[in-house]
């Protein structure tokens, strides 16, 4: 690593708060290329952990947030912003909820935050208010997205947990149907779980996932924060699935990099929250929102999701035959073009070893080697990946012995 990385990790070391171990510095990226602090070109096959889908920086994005900049970058809430319901309008009819509204916020975690939030105005008029969410599952890092966070590690130490959560086994429908007691208002699930481990739900367990909200009066809540935005092949991740929840949450890629969240919900349930009860400053302010409409450009006119189904049916496929070739690969798992290849123990020195082979992957879960290439890779760069992933298996499994 260069001068420039030692002397900015110096910096970093006595300035920022230690919450991260950056190990490498990128200067620069396009498509799906990144180079480092001394030139050397690598292939992302992370995306910024799903936020860069339509790559770095992408000419319709680029081109959008330079004229928005120029023009009007914020004004706050108090004041009608042309952009923002132009963009909810695309949301919403991408999303076929035909009378979802959509609130925009600037995370993950404040989108899930926000759509608990709904949950309780909704379930608190009749006296309910607990939320069920998925053993394994990752909501964020504020204090209810963290309640909702099905990983007791990240919630050590900063106890006490926030009332009116409680957490089941993902795809085990009997266990949540238990779970249903009379506070319960919503249950709130990823339909592929990412930090996780890239599970995806089972479309039999949402089918009655849904028939039970609707039977109980009870919320579905969708977190799309990382599978959503074209990730499974669809704009929507519920969509690859088949059913409608009541609400879904949105942020990472849905404006390619500029901080944004939101979340959607169906009519009925969005109307409770009136003048007053829910606020963000930052909130669908209009830099965002023109790189977050610049997205859903891409998607109508780019051929993302196509490419996305076509390219990820490859590498899953291409990646199964290491499944059978070593023993400690046990499957590959996910949808579209979040994929997870799965090992019967810590994956972290499998992705340390594409580094090397300047191949930018992520983990999950632990055992899980977790790869989200932005949505317009090729089926060349597919190829060179696959082959870096060969190698790197190959000098992983002499390293076991
Ligand atoms: C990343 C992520 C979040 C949190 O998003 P932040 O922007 O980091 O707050 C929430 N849910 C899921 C499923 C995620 O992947």
């Amino acid at each position: 690593m260069g001068k420039l990385f030692d002397e900015t990790n110096e910096k970093f070391t006595r300035y920022v708060v230690p919450t991260y171990a950056p190990g490498k510095m990128f200067v620069r990226g396009e498509g799906a290329r990144l180079w480092d602090d001394d030139g050397v070109e690598y292939l992302d096959f992370a995306s910024g952990i799903s936020v860069c889908n339509l790559g770095h920086c992408n000419e319709r994005v680029t081109r959008a947030i330079t004229e928005q900049c120029r023009r009007l970058v914020h004004i706050s809430n108090l004041y009608m912003n042309e952009l923002m319901p132009r963009l909810a309008e695309k949301l919403v009819t991408a999303s076929g909820i035909g009378d979802a509204q959509v609130f925009f916020a600037n995370s993950g975690a404040e989108a899930n935050e926000g759509m608990i939030k709904l949950a309780r105005k909704y379930g608190n008029q009749t006296g309910r208010n607990t939320i069920i969410s998925m053993d394994n599952s990752f909501h964020g890092r504020t204090l209810a997205t963290l309640a909702a966070t099905g990983r007791a590690k990240y919630r050590k130490g900063f106890e006490p947990d926030m009332p009116g959560f409680k957490q089941v086994p993902f795809n085990d429908f009997e266990a949540l149907e238990k779970a249903v007691t009379p506070d319960v208002c919503a249950i709130m699930l990823e339909m592929v779980q990412g930090e996780g481990g890239i599970y995806p739900a089972d479309v039999e367990y949402l089918k009655k996932v849904r028939a039970l909200c609707d039977e109980k009066d009870i919320l579905m809540l969708c977190d799309e924060v990382q599978c959503g935005m074209g990730r499974l092949g669809t704009r929507f991740a519920f969509q690859s699935f088949g059913i409608v929840p009541d609400a879904v949450s949105m942020a990472k890629a849905i404006a390619n990099g500029l901080p944004m969240g939101g979340f959607m919900a169906r009519k009925k349930f969005a109307s409770l929250l009136v003048v007053g009860t829910h606020a963000s400053t930052f909130g669908g302010t209009p830099l965002a929102c023109a790189a977050a409409l610049a997205v859903q450009e891409a998607f109508d006119k780019d051929g993302v999701l196509e490419n996305t189904v076509t390219v990820g049916n490859y590498i899953m496929d291409k990646l199964s035959a290491f499944a059978g070739k070593y023993d400690f690969v046990q499957c590959v798992r996910g949808k579209g073009l979040m994929i997870g290849l799965v090992l019967d123990r810590p994956a972290g020195p499998l992705a340390g070893i594409l580094m090397k082979k300047n191949l930018i992957t992520l983990t999950a879960g632990e055992t899980v080697l977790r790869l989200l290439p932005p949505l317009t890779i090729t089926k060349a760069d597919a190829d060179i990946a696959i082959a870096k992933i060969g190698e790197a298996l190959e000098e992983f499994a002499k390293e076991q012995k």
